[in-house]
């Protein structure tokens, strides 16, 4: 994950509920990748480091715990760039340009210059970092699956060039429900509307209050529409299903107002923010615990890494001793 701002909801249900889970199947690596955030946020070097210490608070809020997986700082195991390096010897510039999101996000970040070689390379980079682990398994959202098959690309590159090194990674798609913000639209930090994992409860408790609703029902005598409406959206999430119905029941006969459903929803919501926010709290005050959590993990990645960079330098010839 990009170290790129504060986590909310949304990386909360399409990312981090997955992620944990995982941790009972799977043997974890999780990253936080700096040097990623630094392919589109190279002017705003404080920014990326200070989110660093906020995503792993966040992160071990949330239940990924250091004794399951390993949790990680990109820059801290430098493996990742070597490997990145070298694959850049060997993959033709047209495969990285042709990745959708390449062009995507050149075209949405236009008040950025991203004509360097780092935002070209981002996704092998990314390869890089999944490849480095031999992962079978990468967890991503719908987007990032053209990304996985450019991995599964310079895997099946390497392997033909120099011998089987690599195995071909799977994109695992993770559940990711609609999750509006308090505006309507996705929830995004670019767009402000978001709810942020480490606000505390009350002030999770004024943005639902106050969230947008569906728009045509402007008196409580007004049947609504949940199909519409950015709260019932919430509901699907975070309401068990005889409250979701109670809720799509009275807002089409108008037998409830918006007041009555928001305070259901949050009767769902706020146990899931609570317990996540007074974590954070411990967490923030005992930063020394977060740093040894990610030195321990980086330290422990480096281990894994160092292992498969001497296979590829073996493989490449790149050995003199
Ligand atoms: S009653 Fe609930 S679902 Fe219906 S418009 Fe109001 S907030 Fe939305």
């Amino acid at each position: 994950m990009r170290p790129t701002g504060r986590l909310h909801l949304g990386h909360l249900v399409g990312a981090l509920d997955n992620w944990v889970q995982m941790q009972d199947t799977h043997d974890c690596v999780f990253g936080i990748v700096d040097w990623h955030a630094l392919t589109s946020e190279y002017q705003d070097v404080d920014k990326v480091n200070r989110n660093v210490t906020e995503i792993a608070i966040d992160w071990l809020a949330a239940g990924l715990d250091p004794s399951k997986s390993i949790i990680m700082i990109q820059s801290l195991v430098p493996q990742h760039a070597e490997l990145h390096l070298l694959f850049s010897m060997i993959v033709p510039i047209p495969w990285l340009e042709r990745v959708p999101t390449y062009k995507e996000q050149m075209q949405q970040l236009k008040e950025k210059d991203l004509s360097t070689y780092g935002f070209l390379g981002y996704p092998l980079l990314q390869a890089a970092d999944i490849l480095i682990y031999k992962a079978d398994t990468v967890p991503v959202g719908e987007d990032q699956v053209s990304h996985i098959e450019l991995c599964r690309e310079v895997a099946r590159r390497f392997n033909s060039f120099y011998g089987e090194v690599f195995p071909e990674p799977q994109a695992k798609l993770t559940r990711s429900p609609k999750l509006p913000g308090v505006d309507g639209r996705k929830m995004s930090k670019s767009y402000g509307n978001e709810i942020q994992l480490s606000e505390d409860p009350n002030s999770v408790r004024q943005k639902v209050m106050t969230m947008m609703t569906d728009p045509a029902r402007k008196r409580r005598t007004d049947p609504g529409n949940p199909d519409v409406c950015p709260v019932f959206d919430l509901h699907k999430v975070f309401t068990e299903p005889a409250g979701q119905e109670w809720a799509a029941l009275g807002c089409r006969t108008a037998g409830i107002g918006c007041i009555d459903c928001k305070k259901r929803l949050l009767e769902g919501l706020l146990p899931v923010i609570e317990p996540l926010h007074q974590k954070r709290v411990q967490l923030e005050k005992d930063p020394n615990t977060v740093k040894d959590i990610l030195f321990e993990g980086s330290r422990r990645a480096r281990e894994r890494t160092e292992a498969t960079m001497q296979e590829v330098r073996q493989a490449m010839k790149i050995k003199y001793d």
